[in-house]
């Protein structure tokens, strides 16, 4: 039996038809940057996330850099990350020259521990940038509560979490910018790259209009230094075709989780996610923890069974951010979930022989 980390399969089924029309009615257009597609888009996603607006852009990554450039973060401001995330979180603040704050996740939910975060509040911190990891709502209210106590943007990071929320706002719609991506494997996924910044605030949205388009409203005529970050007229076509369906995915979704929570219970030697109240998960990630992580892996792998780390080193420990001067040690919760951490296959269509065939595996590395 084989069960891929991913399948496109039972999603792409679904839509084959709306999509080949939708790229054939762009492909005809003879129109394939900002126009009425990427419009149409924008205007959707707005009212799926009960923003006043969005702006698609070229992917997640520029979605966050976009957001903060808006916000006039550079050097000499701080920004708070969580030291658990996908990378992307930082890098989009690198690019604007700020210093990076990494505060702890919460042991058991992963996500920015609401209770670390005002010890690492200076006169320079500018923003907070809570990360709905593995699809799971950032505990919001505390969050916005403190940014509002010390005067300090949030941006969210809602690239794994369309459509989760907290106490029934959704997530992408509390702070002041906040960047998804659309990525092909995130919740609601292009055919490609793509990414959008949510947002409320006007004079926010007529500034990031212009940023992801060289800086300009009008054409050869340039406000301010910005980047070549625009959403393609068929990446968004594609996009438009497939939100209608991204509850119905979501759904699917949280019933392999669910399916997955009844069956992996039982075994006392796995720490399963854990949600905090208020908080729904969207379940982009359906993560394991065990101190036998990378045997469990090379078991299932033998079985036929595709699993993913998310992720196997945390930002600090990135070659790339040798410069911090960070150490093993510094942030151990997020390099005990990179150390024990393990991605079991979670998609929309994945059948209950499949999670039964994964549990009884993972029953047989541990009780065999
Ligand atoms: C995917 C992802 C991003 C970046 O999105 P891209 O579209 O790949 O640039 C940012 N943050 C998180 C948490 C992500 O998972």
């Amino acid at each position: 039996m084989q069960v891929p980390f991913l399948s496109f399969d039972a999603q792409n089924e679904m839509i084959r038809d709306k999509v080949l029309e939708a790229m054939t009615n762009v492909f005809d257009s003879k129109w394939y940057i900002l126009g009425e597609h990427v419009e149409r888009f924008e205007q959707e996603y707005a009212a799926f996330n009960n923003t006043k607006a969005c702006i698609g852009v070229a992917n997640g990554l520029d979605a966050l850099h976009i957001a903060l450039k808006i916000l006039g973060v550079g050097p000499g401001d701080e920004v708070i990350v969580p030291s658990n995330t996908y990378i992307a979180t930082w890098l989009a603040v690198s690019y604007t020259g700020a210093t990076l704050v990494p505060v702890e996740p919460d042991a058991a939910t992963y996500n920015l521990d609401p209770k670390k975060i005002e010890a690492a509040i200076t006169g320079k911190t500018k923003v907070i940038m809570p990360v709905h990891l593995y699809g799971q709502a950032c505990e919001m209210d505390s969050i916005m509560g403190i940014a509002s106590k010390h005067n300090i943007f949030v941006v969210e990071d809602n690239a794994q979490a369309q459509g989760a929320s907290f106490y029934g706002r959704l997530t992408g719609s509390f702070g002041i910018a906040n960047g998804t991506s659309f990525y092909p494997g995130k919740n609601l996924g292009a055919l490609g790259d793509a990414g959008a910044i949510t947002l409320n605030d006007d004079e926010l949205t007529i500034k990031a209009r212009s940023f992801r388009n060289y800086g300009s409203h009008k054409k050869y005529h340039n406000e301010v230094i910005g980047v070549n970050s625009r959403l393609d007229e068929l990446q968004a076509a594609i996009l438009s075709v497939k939100l209608p369906f991204l509850s119905q995915l979501t759904q699917s979704r949280i019933a392999v989780a669910n399916l997955y929570h009844a069956y992996l219970s039982e075994i006392p030697q796995l720490q399963l996610p854990a949600v905090a109240p208020g908080a729904t998960h969207v379940n982009h990630v359906y993560l394991i923890l065990t101190d036998q992580r990378d045997a469990l892996q090379q078991h299932l792998a033998g079985k036929g069974i595709g699993t993913f780390i998310h992720y196997p080193v945390p930002p600090h420990l990135q070659a790339a951010y040798q410069h911090l001067g960070y150490k093993r040690g510094d942030f151990p919760i997020a390099e005990r979930i990179a150390g024990t951490c393990l991605s079991l296959p979670i998609w929309p269509g994945l059948a209950e022989h499949d999670i039964h065939y994964i549990y009884s595996t993972v029953k047989a590395f541990f009780h065999g």
